[in-house]
């Protein structure tokens, strides 16, 4: 895709990595706050940082002007996800509102719908989490509970929601309800748009191992909504819920391969900093230019799903492969080098915040072979759908 940018592709990227490299939030270095901060006030800052993109016009890039986008292509969102993570800006605190639920409104939203809610997410004035899991339907979706029952002319839901990121900060939550009891499980599943200050919402923090709290139990007790709020056709929650896990599945690793390409080099430089005649520095630097050419490779993968979603193929369970093999490549990588790196590297002393940055890495790698799907699920994907074997047990 380089040797095809257009030139003003190129002027874009140009004109991003400039805006990125004067425009990082204050005491951002490196890809990290450079002080501790307490969830909420992490939250306030990536809210800020989100609403400082959407003025400076880089986002909601591919969707349409008339649902607050700028009309540019897939070329553009691959651009700005590969250059935010060279410059290692944040992420941001709603990636599942731009990357998903954007996706389902513009494939299946009304036009009420995507007026309203496509020019709120660019802005980031709507925080948005993804309420599809729950304790006894994680691989297995079509067993959801959490129920919708009509009542005059709107929905009452009940049920209880479990690993919702980002459910502290969010104001509306993409949630996959069961509204009728159909002998195909797949089938009476229906998706509502809930915003998160309904009465009737609890939600419950899971603090992590590592101390961070990334998500959230939520519960929903008579939570009333209007019937407006459903995305698609009542029951067809299980076809849209497949197309949001595909553009998932698909566009949203530009940001980490990119990311990983900087904390690679950064783990370099600052093992080689702290013990510069260490002999480590050779293996350091194997590992870290095998990690390099392997992200090229996935890259090239990346690539070509995105012109063939531009020349309006179907991506579908192709897009099972990059997940695979991104989460694979990420675990094991980290674990190499985090094993070169050694321990007095993972535990920095007050004054060394930037020597233990490859800890988060590492332990974020852990989780990526099960959200988005495990890995078992991505190969019962490519093995059933792709090869046509036969359907395990
Ligand atoms: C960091 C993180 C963020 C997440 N964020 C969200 C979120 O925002 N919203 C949300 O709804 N969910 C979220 N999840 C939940 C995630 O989608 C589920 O954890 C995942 O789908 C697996 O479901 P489960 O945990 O119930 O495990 P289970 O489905 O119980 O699986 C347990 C094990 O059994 C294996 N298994 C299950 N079925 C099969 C099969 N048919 N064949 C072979 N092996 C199988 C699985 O691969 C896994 O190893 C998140 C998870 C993580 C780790």
């Amino acid at each position: 895709m380089d040797f095809l940018l257009t030139k003003g592709q190129l002027e874009f990227r140009h004109r991003l990595r400039q805006w990125l490299q004067s425009n990082l939030p204050a005491d951002w270095r490196n890809g990290h706050l450079k002080r501790a901060v307490d969830d909420a006030e992490r939250g306030a800052i990536l809210r800020a940082w989100e609403h400082e993109v959407f003025k400076a016009g880089f986002a909601g890039l591919h969707w349409p002007l008339a649902y607050g986008g700028h009309g540019l292509t897939l070329v553009e969102h691959f651009i700005y996800g590969e250059e935010c993570g060279r410059a290692g800006a944040p992420e941001g605190i709603n990636p599942i509102g731009r990357e998903l639920v954007a996706g389902v409104l513009l494939h299946a939203g009304t036009e009420v719908q995507k007026k309203h809610y496509l020019p709120r997410i660019a802005a980031c004035e709507d925080v948005w989490c993804q309420g599809f899991s729950e304790p006894q339907a994680g691989s297995d979706l079509t067993a959801l509970t959490t129920r919708a029952v009509e009542r005059d002319g709107k929905w009452v839901i009940n049920g209880q929601k479990i690993w919702t990121s980002y459910a502290q900060h969010a104001d509306m939550c993409l949630l996959l309800v069961r509204t009728s009891a159909e002998k195909k499980k797949s089938q009476g599943i229906s998706m509502i748009m809930v915003p998160m200050n309904t009465p009737g919402i609890t939600r419950r923090g899971i603090q992590q191992l590592d101390g961070v709290w990334d998500f959230n139990e939520v519960f929903f007790d008579d939570v009333t909504v209007p019937i407006e709020n459903t995305v698609g056709a009542v029951g067809e929650g299980w076809r849209v819920s497949g197309a949001v896990l595909a553009i998932e599945r698909a566009t949203t690793r530009l940001y980490r391969q990119a990311r990983y390409v900087h904390e690679l080099q950064h783990a370099y430089r600052a093992a080689c900093a702290r013990r510069p005649s260490s002999e480590n520095s050779d293996l350091l630097k194997q590992a870290v230019t095998q990690a390099y050419s392997q992200l090229l490779v996935l890259r090239a993968l990346n690539v070509r799903f995105v012109g063939r979603i531009m020349a309006g193929e179907q991506v579908g369970p192709e897009a099972s492969i990059l997940k695979l093999c991104w989460s694979h490549f990420h675990q094991e990588s980290t674990s190499a080098i985090a094993e070169i790196l050694g321990e007095d590297h993972w535990f920095p002393k007050d004054d060394d915040l930037d020597c233990g940055r490859f800890l988060p890495v590492y332990l974020h790698s852990r989780a990526e072979t099960i959200f988005a799907g495990t890995s078992e699920i991505q190969k019962d994907i490519i093995s059933e759908r792709l090869l046509e074997m036969p359907r395990g047990r």
